[in-house]
């Protein structure tokens, strides 16, 4: 999600800015919004080094009770229902990419304070137990090597521990490829990869397993839903490989869940009107999107957008924005 996080840095020094000369002020004053918000992962620190997706617990916490106090939190089916209160911002969380730290930090809080959620998990990893995103921010990051070679192209390591060819990283090529050429990627780092300190990043990369995920769905606070098998970017691959990612992220989470699964969150929010009414005609009523493609798109029943909490905002800041409803 490398562009989201360029786009969450425009602008930010203006806006603590003037959220500093009494803007927040303003925006935090009661008024009436809808707001899903969109998690990723939860650490013990936010950490920020390897990528935008971490907020940590004592932040998550603080978060939740903060909601909660002030706000009216409702589960996605009253989201859906539009069941609302006046003038307050209404809430529903949902989570994205199915990390075990989702379950052993965010769930034990979700517990404590009553709030429902919704968990999308990505579920195929081929004996790798991780995405492949988060195997190439970390392996970038500690990786002694400088230059590789993927497809015949050479990528060189920038300040920002991003490999690039052409000005394109390796991480933007590889959401462009199907799962197989991407597999290609963790041969070539291999080596880096076990050399890691495993300890220190499992919080990171570890994704949940069946039990935990059968735990979720029989959870009476919480739903699972499909997020793709292999975390594709559903319009860049063949329009049949993307209906395969859909189709078997849906089996395979019912065969774990033992229940029908009908929410699927498209991988990095991309979708298009073929694999949304896809999803539609195999059973699945709700999907959970980003940002809408266009305006029409906001009318569509099954379609939702999510506002993406930001790791690099203070707290008083995130809160801002997410009375605003938007970072712009
Ligand atoms: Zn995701």
């Amino acid at each position: 999600m490398f562009w989201i996080r360029i786009k969450y840095r425009l602008g930010l020094f203006y806006k603590t800015v003037l959220f500093k000369l009494g803007f927040g002020k303003i925006l935090l004053k009661n008024r009436y919004g809808e707001r899903l918000l969109l998690f990723h992962g939860i650490d013990t620190k936010g950490d920020t080094r390897y990528n935008s997706r971490f907020i940590s617990k004592l932040f998550f916490e603080a978060l939740i009770k903060h909601i909660v106090t002030h706000y009216n939190v409702v589960s996605l089916d009253d989201y859906y229902l539009k069941k609302f209160k006046k003038d307050t911002l209404n809430i529903a969380l949902t989570f994205d990419d199915g990390y075990l730290n989702n379950y052993t930090y965010a769930v034990p809080i979700l517990e404590k304070y009553k709030v429902p959620a919704c968990f999308y998990i990505t579920t195929v990893h081929e004996n790798t137990p991780y995405l492949w995103t988060d195997f190439i921010d970390l392996v970038s990051y500690y990786t002694k090597k400088e230059k590789v070679v993927f497809k015949g192209d050479l990528y060189e390591k920038n300040a920002k521990n991003e490999f690039i060819c052409h000005g394109v990283s390796l991480k933007n090529v590889a959401k462009r490829m199907p799962y197989k050429s991407i597999k290609l990627i963790y041969k070539i780092f291999e080596n880096d990869w076990k050399n890691l300190p495993p300890k220190h990043h499992e919080t990171y990369w570890r994704l949940m397993n069946a039990e935990q995920i059968r735990y979720i769905a029989n959870h009476p606070l919480f739903t699972i839903g499909a997020h793709g098998e292999t975390h594709a970017s559903l319009i860049d691959i063949p329009l049949e490989a993307a209906k395969h990612e859909i189709s078997n992220s849906k089996k395979q989470l019912e065969t774990i869940c033992r229940q029908p699964i009908t929410e699927f969150a498209f991988p990095f929010g991309f979708y298009n009107h073929e694999i949304a009414n896809y999803c539609e005609e195999i059973g699945f009523e709700r999907l959970l999107l980003v940002d809408y493609n266009t305006k029409e798109d906001t009318k569509k029943q099954a379609f939702k957008n999510r506002f993406v909490m930001n790791p690099y905002l203070s707290f008083e800041l995130q809160l801002a924005y997410l009375l605003k409803g938007s970072y712009f």
